[in-house]
């Protein structure tokens, strides 16, 4: 019967991949499991996207739900050794699937999922990008599990007496689809992938003016954190580098546009080499300036 035993619990860790997350403290009632700055491969498995839980008192909110399902369920187990609370939501800021694939273990669980109307026709897909990208084991039980609520503008919710703002951004920026939760009484507001601040951000699914005007928006709360999806600067400064990258972008592209270059001529041209030694320049650079010519030429 023992051997037995030891055989399953052998063969299950065969079965189980175990991200290590570590929950950081970003302010006396949030912790944050930071990704890491990698593609999604088969050794971080997905871990490179940012997962956040707000203990709003008698439960928490967690912001962003992370790439599988076993990265959910070894998050909340992590949360649960600092305090054993119940989930009051999940909310995801964006349809990328880094950000919310993680449903499938907190639909499992009860609890209720909030994101984008975007989501309502996002399709299904026969495999996911992170599914293709990552071990069948670190993916296990991972089903795509869409919200069951939809904010189209603005939804405010009042957990423990605290007043919880999901605003809609309703216009492409990263993508059609972003969401940013601002909580007045802690000072902060959860971004999504509006900001990046640990490698060049990608600009394909976006828009370049309209990030650059919520940005501005972001820029003018009353914070003292800003939480990105990518990247451990949690203060006002998290904005900048992602801030500076697209405005910068949209300048200098738009310049020779308009001084009649071609697209290959603006790719040589459009170095931007203080962003070289940020992650990912080397594999993103060029690629976002010519999705930014393409982008103006056809005026945005
Ligand atoms: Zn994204």
């Amino acid at each position: 019967m023992k051997s037995l035993l030891i055989l399953f619990v052998f063969i299950h860790s065969l079965l189980a991949f175990d991200y290590a997350l570590e929950p950081k403290k970003v302010s006396e009632t949030t912790h944050c499991f930071f990704g890491l700055s990698e593609v999604m491969d088969e050794r971080n498995n997905g871990n490179m996207s940012n997962s956040c839980f707000v203990n709003m008192g008698t439960s928490y909110l967690v912001i962003d739900s992370g790439p599988t399902y076993s990265y959910a369920l070894q998050a909340y187990e992590k949360m649960k050794e600092i305090k054993n609370l119940p989930i009051s939501y999940v909310i995801n800021s964006h349809v990328h699937d880094d950000h919310w694939l993680g449903n499938a273990y907190y639909k499992e669980i009860g609890v209720k999922i909030i994101g984008s109307h975007a989501f309502e026709d996002e399709p299904k897909v026969e495999k996911t990008r992170m599914q293709m990208r990552i071990t069948p084991e670190a993916y296990a039980k991972t089903t795509q599990e869409f919200p069951s609520i939809f904010v189209e503008n603005e939804k405010i919710l009042n957990i423990d007496d605290k007043k919880v703002h999901i605003v809609s951004v309703n216009k492409k920026a990263h993508t059609d689809s972003d969401l940013f939760v601002y909580i007045p009484s802690q000072k902060m507001v959860f971004v999504g992938d509006l900001v990046f601040n640990d490698r060049i951000p990608s600009i394909r699914d976006g828009n370049l003016q309209g990030w650059i005007d919520t940005l501005d928006e972001i820029r003018e709360m009353d914070v003292e954190f800003i939480i990105g999806g990518h990247g451990e600067i949690v203060d006002r400064s998290s904005v900048d580098m992602t801030y500076n990258y697209v405005k910068t972008l949209r300048e200098r592209v738009a310049a020779l546009l308009e001084d009649g270059e071609g697209i290959a001529e603006t790719i040589n041209m459009v170095k931007m080499e203080e962003f070289k030694d940020v992650n990912f320049y080397d594999s993103m650079h060029r690629q976002n300036v010519d999705i930014a010519y393409r982008m103006l030429e056809w005026g945005e």
